[in-house]
């Protein structure tokens, strides 16, 4: 380790690998440093509630880079410990273990954790969250011995878990306090596709309720109750209901923010030489109208990361990605562009029967977001209808036989048309 880095990078996830590789790519020659609290290389979370739930995936196969290639490429990874503070002015980090370690140039990249049961109960054993490897190790282990588990939250992370558990064989009900499943990031018609598979696989969905507390024996859960009375009874309880992101020391430090750090376009917060990325990071996003957002997803944690480290390099560019994300539930692949609140119209494209359909959002006309269930097709040729915020027609959009790259090539001759005049 050096007393000082020419970049330093808090939090060795996606968005803090990413942007030490592609420093290397972009052929920075200054020293870098990757501090980290979790103790392994770092890696890739979507498998976590997927493959390596399941068992299909090694955690070798999960790592974003081989352990040579951090050595080959001069990178310091600092691993094991937690950034507690930060000094702007001094441009120094104190650490858990009482380093302290100074920085040129600081990018923070700490993700967040996961938001914990509040209620009656929810320090007993056999309760899990689904946000590190460590994490999942344990709900593995647990598993062989328990048959009935309560997922508490009905999002992206609480649905494939549900999916791989109840594949496993296991009994599992899915609370969700909104009265459908997905509610924060999708459309009615695919809350009700994917209830309607959850229970065709045996999952018990409970919508519109929310968990009174978890009841237990011998420090061991034993039963969730609901605020309607329900008693679910369960040898395991996951919760999923979102992160708080890690940003106290920052804050702490005078960086503005709140839900996250406010960043500006180039992932700057308002310290000076400190930039925010991934997860953490509040920012402004020309795909929400330019509200202020915080997005949870690998795109965004690896075009954030690309944007400092052209930025450090000095190419500055505003960041301006589309956003996408994926999901995958039983044998259904959902791929979604776009961000869909604030849509004022929805078309379904396809028959959901079927299995392979999308939704198509738009505002005032405007395509502002498509989920494509089994639809790959769709999916390649949605962004670009999200990118340019296309004007189609909800009938060309609802038919399936006319190709979404189609109404692509409408827009542009229109366009030129109106160009050309
Ligand atoms: P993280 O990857 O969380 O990395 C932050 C790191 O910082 C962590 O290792 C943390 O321990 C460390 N850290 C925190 N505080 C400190 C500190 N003070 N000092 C030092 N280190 C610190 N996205 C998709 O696009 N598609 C998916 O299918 C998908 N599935 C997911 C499934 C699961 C179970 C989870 C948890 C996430 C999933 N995501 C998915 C989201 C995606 O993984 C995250 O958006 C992405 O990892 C964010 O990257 P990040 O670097 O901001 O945060």
């Amino acid at each position: 380790m050096k007393e000082a880095y020419d970049v330093l990078v808090v939090g060795a996830g996606q968005a803090g690998a990413q942007v030490c590789s592609a420093l290397r790519q972009f052929k920075f020659e200054g020293s870098i440093g990757l501090v980290g609290e979790e103790p392994e290389l770092p890696y890739e979370r979507p498998p976590l509630s997927k493959d390596y739930l399941s068992g299909n995936k090694s955690f070798e196969r999960m790592l974003i880079r081989p352990e040579m290639f951090w050595n080959g490429r001069n990178i310091d990874l600092l691993l094991g410990r937690r950034v507690l503070a930060v000094d702007a002015g001094q441009r120094r980090v104190t650490c858990s273990n009482g380093e302290s370690i100074g920085y040129g140039t600081l990018v923070w990249a700490a993700g967040g954790a996961p938001r914990h049961l509040a209620c009656a109960g929810s320090n007993l054993s056999g309760i899990h969250y689904v946000r590190t490897r460590c994490d999942v190790d344990k709900i593995i282990e647990q598993l062989p011995a328990i048959q009935r588990v309560v997922v508490i939250g009905g999002g992206y992370i609480g649905l494939e878990t549900a999916a791989v558990l109840s594949k496993l064989g296991k009994q599992v009900t899915v609370v969700e306090a909104m009265d459908r499943v997905l509610a924060r990031v999708a459309g009615e018609p695919l809350s009700r596709f994917y209830e309607t598979e959850h229970r065709a696989h045996g999952v018990d969905v409970q919508l519109h309720v929310t968990v009174e507390c978890v009841e237990g024996s011998a420090g061991k859960v034993t039963k969730v109750r609901l605020a309607d009375g329900t008693l679910l009874p369960a040898e395991m309880a996951i919760v999923g209901i979102g992160i708080v992101p890690a940003v106290a020391p920052l804050t702490d430090a005078g960086a503005q923010g709140g839900n996250g750090v406010a960043v500006d376009r180039f992932c700057k917060t308002t310290l000076p030489h400190v930039y925010a990325i991934g997860d953490c990071a509040l920012h402004t996003n020309d795909f929400a109208d330019g509200a202020q957002v915080r997005l949870e997803s690998v795109q965004n944690a690896n075009d954030m990361a690309s944007v400092v480290a052209k930025a450090i390099t000095g190419d500055e560019r505003p960041y301006h990605a589309v956003p996408w994300f994926w999901s995958n539930q039983y044998d259904l692949r959902l791929q979604t562009v776009g961000l869909s609140a604030g849509h004022d119209q929805i078309v379904v494209r396809g028959e959901p029967a079927t299995r392979s359909f999308s939704v198509v959002y738009l505002k005032q006309g405007r395509v502002r977001a498509v989920d494509c269930v089994n639809m790959t097709k769709d999916f390649v040729q949605a962004r670009q209808l999200v990118a340019h915020g296309v004007v189609a027609a909800a009938e060309q959009l609802a038919n399936i036989d006319v190709p979404l790259a189609t109404l692509l090539v409408d827009c542009h001759d229109e366009k030129s048309g109106r160009d050309a005049s």
